[in-house]
């Protein structure tokens, strides 16, 4: 990693290709030997083809941290526990130095549902000197990071076949 602090990038919206724009970005880095680490929040590990083609690459290491879509649950006490956790690790990585960048995957999910307090992370964030690029995913970013980051992209739904009944495919959407 490079003794810089390194940018703060944002994919949000309602629209497909949030993840798999910071997956791209993982595997355009990992052809220049950068190392990437992606931190999946809320995700479980479910048969995602990221996690099938990443443990065939070096550069990209991928930890899944959720049990899958967890707010419909009853309790969110372990997803509550679970995202600590997982924000926890996310922080120590961050600071340690070894990752070129750093997907969180779903943060700003974890946000928007109350898992993590955000104004702790965003003044973690804030407070970092030196990190490496950090990609934040996921529907409602708030607008206290969308002010924080360097580069906010919104992905916009015109149409998507969900509306019209199509369940989740194999390589489209898992
Ligand atoms: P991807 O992982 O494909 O890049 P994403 O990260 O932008 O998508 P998420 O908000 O994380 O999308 O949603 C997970 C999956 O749900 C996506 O693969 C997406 O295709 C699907 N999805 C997106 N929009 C809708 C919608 N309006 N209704 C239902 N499912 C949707
Ligand atoms: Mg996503």
């Amino acid at each position: 990693m490079n003794s810089e602090k390194g940018l703060l990038i944002v994919f949000t919206g309602h629209g497909k290709g949030k993840t798999t724009a910071a997956l791209g970005m993982a595997m355009r880095a990992a052809g220049h030997g950068m190392r990437v680490l992606v931190l999946q929040f809320i995700k479980g590990s479910w048969a995602y083809g990221e996690l099938l083609s990443c443990g065939k690459m070096e550069e990209i290491e991928i930890k899944p941290l959720g049990t899958g879509f967890t707010w419909k649950k009853e309790s969110l006490d372990e997803d509550r526990r679970l995202a600590e956790a997982g924000w926890k690790e996310a922080v120590s990585e961050m600071k340690r130095g070894y990752y070129d960048i750093i997907v969180l995957d779903e943060l700003n999910v974890v946000l928007s549902h109350g898992l993590l307090p955000a104004e702790e992370v965003l003044e973690t964030l804030k407070n970092l000197t030196r990190c490496p690029h950090i990609v934040i995913t996921g529907r409602n970013a708030p607008d206290e990071l969308i002010a924080l980051a360097d580069m906010v992209t919104e992905m916009k739904e015109i149409k998507h076949p969900f509306h019209r009944g199509q369940k989740a495919m194999k390589g489209i959407e898992f």
